[in-house]
Parts: structure tokens; sequence; C-alpha cells
């Protein structure tokens, strides 16, 4: 079954969709954490990267999403989800009328693992500070955790992805909503799952 973006917006009833006062100041150390970022050497990534991988939109999203670590091609750009997962991700994003401005993109770790390793608790550990703070930063009123690895740590479990897809979860004692989806690389790898990452995302769009 082919679902297409009508199909799930007619059926949601949806015709427009509000950003959060975008006219707002970001917040005075935004820029500072991004520097902070940049010159991070607290673990061996640094080492094998071309450059730190931030994150990318708005930051004041409603909306943020959160994958593991930048790929290759990520560390080429800056940029987080490039290539044909990041198109994927922003067919997603489209299929409930948003685009990779409207949202808050970015990872758990910000410097490419070399040879694309699972990210290590170490680095988890030493880089999601950085995540935590730009959460608290852009206050997004729903994360959307791309892939098992970052819905395992947002929600300090291990219980399988499609048990996580499931349900609403909460972020810590900020209680922030999570939903939990497919990671587009494992979506390329299996076609069949994408009917139901769209139906993750209109999820998503209705708690929004
Ligand atoms: Fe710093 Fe994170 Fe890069 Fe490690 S992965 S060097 S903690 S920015």
């Amino acid at each position: 079954m082919t679902l297409s973006r009508h199909d799930y917006l007619r059926a949601m009833g949806i015709d427009t969709w509000q950003l959060k006062n975008t006219s707002a100041a970001i917040p005075d150390d935004w820029d500072g954490l991004r520097r902070e970022v940049a010159a991070c050497t607290a673990c061996p990534l640094h080492h094998g990267r071309s450059q730190t991988v931030f994150g990318t939109g708005n930051p004041h999203a409603r909306l943020m999403v959160i994958g593991e670590a930048p790929g290759a091609h990520e560390d080429r750009q800056g940029e987080p989800f490039v290539g044909a997962a990041g198109q994927l991700l922003d067919a997603m994003l489209a299929a409930i009328q948003l685009s990779r401005r409207d949202v808050f993109i970015t990872h758990l770790l910000k410097c490419h693992p070399p040879e694309n390793h699972a990210p290590l608790p170490a680095e988890i550990a030493q880089c999601t500070p950085f995540l935590a703070r730009q959460i608290a930063h852009v206050k997004p009123d729903l994360l959307l955790a791309v892939g098992r690895i970052a819905a395992h740590h947002l929600l300090n479990t291990q219980m399988p992805l499609d048990t996580l897809r499931e349900k609403t979860h909460h972020y810590g004692e900020t209680r922030i909503p999570v939903r939990v989806t497919y990671h587009p690389a494992e979506l390329l790898r299996n076609p069949a799952d994408k009917v139901h990452a769209f139906m993750d995302l209109q999820q998503v769009w209705r708690l929004l």
C-alpha cells in the first residue's frame, strides 16, 4: 500500500502547520554552545573528524529529531542526515507537512565515528551533555528518536525498537514527550517498514 502525504493529511483533517514563536531571539548562549561543540576534544572521535555536526534547523522548533551519529557525508558537509538517508528523512517530514527548516535535527554524537561504528557508551556519555543543553534551549514540544540507539539513550532503556514505537514516552525530568521511529538508513535497507514509519509520523503530527 502506498500512502501519500495528501492521504495522511486528509485522514487527519490537517490544513496548516503552525510554527512556534519564530520571531523570538535565539538564546544568548546558543552560538556559544555551537562554538563549544566545534572546539570539543573530549573524546577520541575528534581525531578523525573533518568537522563537528552541531545540528540544523529551527532553534525554536516544536519538534526535535535526534539520530545517533554523523556519517561520512555528514562529516564532510557539517549537516546531519544528508545523502539518501537524509532525503528519506526529508520525505518523512514532508508527509506531515514539515521541512527541515521547521524542526531541529541533530544526533547524540557530534563527531563521525570511524567505520560508522555504533556509538560507544563512553562516547555517548561524553557527548550527550551537549544534546541535553540543545534540548534545554530549544524546548521542543516533542522529541522524535530515529533509530534504536537514539531511542535507547533518550529513554534510558534497552527495549526493542518496535516495542518503543508503540507509545509516547517522556524524556528525563523535563518530561518532554518522545516518539520513536525507524532510522532512515534502516528504512532504505527494509523499505517494507516505510509504511510503519509514516504511521509513526502521523502520531507525531497528532501530538504536535
Ligand atoms: Fe566532543 Fe562529542 Fe566530538 Fe567526542 S563526539 S569530541 S564529546 S563533540
